[in-house]
């Protein structure tokens, strides 16, 4: 149905038009306003489909209303026929069109015109309404598409975003790794590696894709490797223990857990490999476990050594006291010599007991390593024999080192003296010092965790025999010998070991079978431009003094050793055997005490703490330590202050009186030496 809206101020004229309308176009509806009022009113309200409006009108005219009706956004779309009054000029028209009004008709109006015009509005406003209709319906489609796209366009950006994201979070995850990770197809070629793989097996990135496993395994170990993938095949998973050969040929102990990749069919397509290296962690357990055993031993070794120092100090004393008594007795002479050499031997493996249980007393002082070679090399040429040309090349700037040199000398000679039983052709001994800086990097390499700083490297390399694996791993053993029954002891090496742990320094060995050997130890330069101290050398002299001496020792045999002795120089000698002891003795006797000889360790009061009181009564009195290795305080750290007075046990008559003399003569010059 279509609406049409006549607008006039004359109600015949209204009445005509709507008669005229109804008759002449099928399915309309005609209403009418009677004013300009009125017709604007019900434009807006009833959506007419054309507007019939008359021109002279009185109030609100039909250019205003025309006016008005197009500047409207709800009725700027029906279409305005206007109709004027019977003289029509020109410029009416032309004002009629110019306010918007879309047909001109002027009175007496011809009826078929009206409605051929009528008509033809109608239609224009009905393709008008089907066209916005359609653009409208375009327009919402293209929002709502658009919207729709930009939804999806934005999920996508996260998709993205999330997927990057996670590949850069996989990566990471794999690259920061602290286990190699690989992947490796069924013939167990390398198709996948992480970087620390690299980094375990030292392979870089482009040889390692297309490997096999195999390439990193020796024999046995590929053997065990190939039984292990059989078992993941059918468990999914295993866990197994493998030593990895490294590209620069260095083993590493690892445990490899692979995982089968089967496909949807239920086919091994592969395995997902993790190598954990735990080469670190197999050393630090060999190293703990070595030192377990080393510990155990020296205790043992430390006890007995204690014991048997004081029963050769009574051997070879009174074997020396014998010598003074049989001088016309040749034979006899030669026998008691022969006790007292074989005491001194035994002394010295003593000492070797003792320093390998790290509780000799040593006297560390800062010594110059190329010095006692020099002074040695005579005596090692000796030792070794003509066929072993020794050869020293030294550092001259050599660093300091804060050690015991008789302990360096130990070392020295026993090194000196394996070098020799590994070449019983002859051959070459070069022995070596520099100073060497030791980073990290040095360290991680040899796989040994050791400060990094400054050391002094003293090496000994001989031409003989070398060593297998076995003896490279078992040399530091106590009791470890390869020499027959009556040639080794196997205490050499142990011994250095234990001195040079004790002075913070540690061994390195290279050797191979049949290849010679190499000794390298280092022991920590000391901080400071510390020189060494020049050592002086007191002459020998046997005649002895007057002085009063008081001896304290615990052990009767030491004691009455001692007793013995001194007079013979001329002393006067009160005895004691314990600190209380001693302190009852100084009560009762009248005049001076010159020298302590003290035991270090005794029951109840120290030799210290014994030197400490009886100094009160006489401060000028000097003190002689004299000990193998004690349990106290001072001497567990395995070492004796420098400046006191020191007689290490055990000790011969003329050693006894050389260093009470040497003390007292200290005195007697007026320096206190303490
Ligand atoms: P010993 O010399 O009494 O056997 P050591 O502790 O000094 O005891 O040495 C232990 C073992 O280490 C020796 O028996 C020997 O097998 C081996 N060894 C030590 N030094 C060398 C060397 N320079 N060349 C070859 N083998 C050596
Ligand atoms: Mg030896």
């Amino acid at each position: 149905m279509s609406k049409i809206l006549a607008i006039d101020d004359k109600k015949d004229n209204l009445i005509a038009i709507s008669a005229l309308l109804n008759a002449l176009i099928p399915d309309c509806n005609v209403i009418t306003a009677q004013s300009g009022a009125e017709g604007l009113e019900k434009a807006k309200n009833q959506f007419p489909d054309t507007i019939l409006l008359d021109i002279k009108m009185p109030g609100l005219d039909g250019y205003e209303v025309c006016n008005r009706l197009k500047n409207d956004e709800i009725t700027k779309h029906i279409p305005i026929i206007m109709i004027s009054a019977i003289k029509t000029e020109s410029a009416d028209l032309v004002k009629g069109l110019g306010t918007g009004a879309d047909a001109f008709l002027a009175k007496p109006i011809d009826e078929y015109v009206l409605i051929a015009q009528v008509k033809t509005a109608l239609r224009i406003k009905k393709a008008e309404d089907l066209l916005r209709e359609q653009k409208d319906l375009l327009e919402h489609t293209v929002q709502k598409r658009t919207a729709e796209l930009m939804r999806t366009n934005e999920q996508l950006k996260h998709e993205i975003n999330n997927r990057v994201n996670a590949e850069k979070r996989y990566r990471m995850l794999v690259e920061t790794m602290n286990d190699g990770l690989f992947l490796m197809d069924e013939n167990c070629l390398i198709t996948f590696a992480n970087n620390r793989l690299f980094e375990i097996l030292g392979y870089s990135k482009d040889k390692i894709i297309g490997m096999s496993v195999h390439n990193f395994l020796d024999v046995s170990n590929q053997r065990i490797f190939d039984e292990q993938m059989e078992v993941h095949k059918k468990n999914n998973h295993t866990v197994c223990e493998l030593t990895f050969t490294r590209k620069n040929g260095q083993k590493i102990d690892a445990i490899l857990s692979p995982s089968a990749i089967i496909d949807a069919e239920g086919q091994f397509k592969g395995s997902l490999g993790v190598i954990t290296d735990i080469s670190e962690k197999k050393q630090l357990e060999a190293q703990l476990v070595q030192s377990q055993k080393m510990e155990a031993i020296g205790l043992l070794a430390g006890g007995v050594a204690h014991d048997f120092n004081n029963l050769l100090t009574v051997i070879m004393g009174n074997a020396e006291l014998a010598l003074m008594a049989v001088i016309k007795n040749e034979s006899l002479r030669k026998e008691i010599e022969e006790i007292k050499k074989a005491g001194e031997r035994a002394a010295s493996l003593t000492r070797q007991l003792l320093a390998f249980s790290r509780k000799q007393m040593i006297m560390p002082e800062v010594i110059d390593l190329n010095k006692g070679i020099q002074e040695t090399k005579k005596m090692l040429q000796r030792t070794i024999g003509e066929d072993i040309e020794i050869l020293t090349i030294v550092e001259p700037e050599l660093w300091k080192v804060y050690a015991d040199s008789g302990q360096i000398d130990q070392i020295i000679m026993n090194m000196v003296i394996n070098a020799r039983d590994a070449m019983p052709q002859g051959g070459k001994l070069t022995i070596e010092t520099t100073n060497s800086d030791l980073n990290k990097n040095y360290f991680c390499e040899h796989g040994i965790k050791e400060t990094a700083g400054h050391y002094v490297m003293l090496a000994v390399s001989d031409t003989g025999s070398g060593m297998d694996k076995e003896t490279r791993e078992h040399i530091f053993d106590p009791f470890f010998t390869t020499k027959e029954v009556g040639k080794g002891t196997g205490l050499g090496m142990s011994t250095v070991y234990g001195i040079v742990k004790q002075n913070n320094g540690f061994v390195w060995i290279y050797s191979e079978p049949g290849r010679g050997s190499t000794f390298k130890i280092y022991l920590p330069k000391v901080k400071g431009n510390a020189e060494p101290e020049e050592k002086e050398q007191s002459p020998v002299d046997d005649s002895g003094g007057s002085e009063t001496v008081l001896i304290v020792e615990d052990d009767y045999s030491l004691r009455n050793f001692a007793q013995k002795i001194l007079p013979r120089y001329g002393y006067n000698v009160l005895v004691a055997e314990n600190g209380e002891d001693a302190l009852m003795v100084r009560k009762k006797h009248k005049g001076q005490i010159h020298l302590l000889l003290t035991d270090v360790v005794m029951p109840r009061m120290g030799g210290k703490k014994l030197a400490e009181r009886l100094q009160f009564f006489y401060p000028r009195m000097k003190v002689i330590y004299m000990s193998g290795y004690t349990d106290n305080a001072i001497v567990r750290h395995g070492v004796l202050e420098p400046r006191l007075n020191f007689l290490e046990k055990p000790f011969t008559p003329k050693g006894l009186a050389r260093k009470v003399w040497e003390v007292l003569k200290n005195e007697k010059l007026g320096c206190s030496g303490f």
